[in-house]
């Protein structure tokens, strides 16, 4: 994520723009009732299946109700029909899941909407809901290690979440000729029925339907051509690569579009609002030769298409969506586009699986946009470093450790700016040679995985032959200012 009006005042060193105050997301909500039992009986505990009941979190201390254990998501197939009249969506969500315990119950994250049935295997299930929990009651227990598919029918207005101060407003959110869809941190359940933290990635079908004469844009690669009937249109859409819930997109509307290749010959589908008409080549152009650059520096690009999305959504924001990365009603500059495409390596490709570890998305693709700039002859990476680090010792940069990434401030500038500065006194400690060869060598081990930043570190110190707990230290995880 970059934020658009940080984007727009580039040249100016310390902006503040992405706020101190809380986010309002649904991290601290309580555990529903019912619900608290503990994930898996260890050893002396039950066998039974009938004791089972996966947990109401993934386990991130952090967002302690985010996602759901008890059970991985290998695929989901979301078909949704939206109609922006009326600002109604029905939706059928299909999951294929295997359990990695006995179930009798299992939770979704689902904010708002009707449910109206839910089958496990095909058999009608019972279900309970509090609050953004969805807890399903299948009709037999299923079994730990087995396959099982989920289908949930639902209808309703699409609540995003708005109001934070830290993030705006997220998740599916309407808009006058269609929606504007970009849910990080936890807004897919604002559109679908999942598992909704990003420890639990999935392949995804999309089926969107909407009024003839709009355009729906969801991840990955068009299948078939739109079909329109009875005055709708159906868009397919099939990420076939391991895809984060938040970086799901159904952005839909009015788009003027462009497709094509990129001089290396990676597919490219730029899109925007009519109200972007005039920024649509040009996003479509840098998009294309940055994408092309960082395949040098990072190593192949890991989807199968490039892009991105301007909508007319103000949303002060850009999210790094999956190939199709969503500017938030701002016609972007180069180093934000450098920045979400950077992302589609760091966070797409490579996913944190907790919120604190952030860095290692946002350090890296701040640090992005200097390597872009100073590769267009703007200036240098370590000038942009010193910048920063001209900053006195009492600026707050220095009392926000970015390694540990806090729940009610989770995009503080300091995961990003201080993240960014933190490679660049790496790249400074090992070396040009090691420290680019660091980058391909993260992204080829960990190619549509998890990371953390132990691993970071690890790798790191096994490349260089160095001792670099003392500088992963003092930039990551201490509230002062590092000595140089
Ligand atoms: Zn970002």
């Amino acid at each position: 994520m970059a934020s658009g009006r940080r984007a727009i005042a580039a040249t100016a060193t310390f902006l503040g723009i992405l706020s101190t105050v809380a986010c309002s997301a649904s991290s601290g909500e309580s555990v529903p009732p019912g619900s608290s039992a503990p994930t898996r009986a260890l050893d002396g505990g039950t066998k039974q299946a009938s004791d089972r009941i996966g947990a109401p979190g993934i386990g991130d201390p952090d967002f302690p109700t985010d996602g759901n254990g008890g059970y991985d998501v290998d695929h989901y197939r979301l078909k949704i029909d939206y109609d922006p009249a009326t600002k109604h969506l029905s939706g059928v969500t299909g999951i294929e899941a295997t359990a990695t315990h006995g179930l009798t119950r299992f939770n979704l994250d689902l904010s708002g909407f009707e449910v109206s049935r839910i089958t496990v295997d095909g058999d009608t299930a019972t279900f309970e809901r509090a609050r953004d929990e969805l807890t399903v009651i299948p009709a037999k227990p299923i079994s730990d290690g087995a396959a099982f598919n989920v289908r949930v029918v639902y209808a309703g207005e699409p609540r995003p979440v708005r109001g934070s101060s830290n993030l705006g407003t997220y998740g599916f959110i309407p808009t006058e000729d269609g929606a504007f869809v970009a849910c990080q941190p936890n807004g897919a359940k604002t559109w679908f029925p999942g598992n909704d933290h990003p420890a639990d990635k999935a392949r995804y079908d999309f089926e969107i339907t909407v009024p003839a004469g709009l355009t729906a844009l969801a991840n990955g690669e068009l299948v078939g051509e739109p079909k329109t009937a009875g005055g709708k249109t159906t868009f397919v859409w099939r990420e076939s690569h391991p895809m984060v819930s938040y970086l799901t997109t159904a952005t839909l509307g009015k788009f003027e579009l462009r497709r094509g290749t990129t001089a290396a010959g990676i597919p490219n589908l730029a899109a925007v609002d009519p109200r972007y008409r005039n920024a649509l080549d040009g996003l479509y152009t840098k998009s294309g030769r940055i994408t092309d650059y960082w395949s040098t520096v990072f190593g192949p690009y890991p989807f199968s298409s490039t892009g991105g999305v301007i909508d007319n959504f103000s949303a002060g924001y850009a999210l790094e969506n999956q190939t199709k990365p969503q500017y938030g009603g701002f016609d972007p500059e180069e180093s934000t586009i450098a920045h979400e495409l950077a992302h589609q390596w760091f966070g797409d490709s490579l996913s944190i699986t907790r919120w604190k570890d952030l860095w290692l998305n946002e350090g890296f693709a701040t640090y992005a946009e200097w390597l872009w700039t100073e590769h267009e002859g703007g200036i240098t990476a370590e000038k942009a470093f010193r910048d920063h680090y001209a900053a006195g010792p009492d600026a707050a940069i220095w009392k926000y450790a970015p390694g540990r990434a806090r729940p009610t401030d989770l995009f503080n500038n300091s995961v990003y700016t201080r993240g960014g500065m933190t490679l660049h006194a790496l790249r400074q400690r090992i070396g040009d040679p090691v420290f680019f060869k660091l980058l391909k060598t993260w992204v080829a081990q960990h190619k549509y995985g998890y990371v953390t930043t132990d691993e970071f570190v690890t790798l790191a110190e096994k490349l260089s032959g160095k001792q670099l707990d003392p500088l992963f230290d003092a930039w990551l995880f201490t509230e002062k200012k590092p000595a140089l």
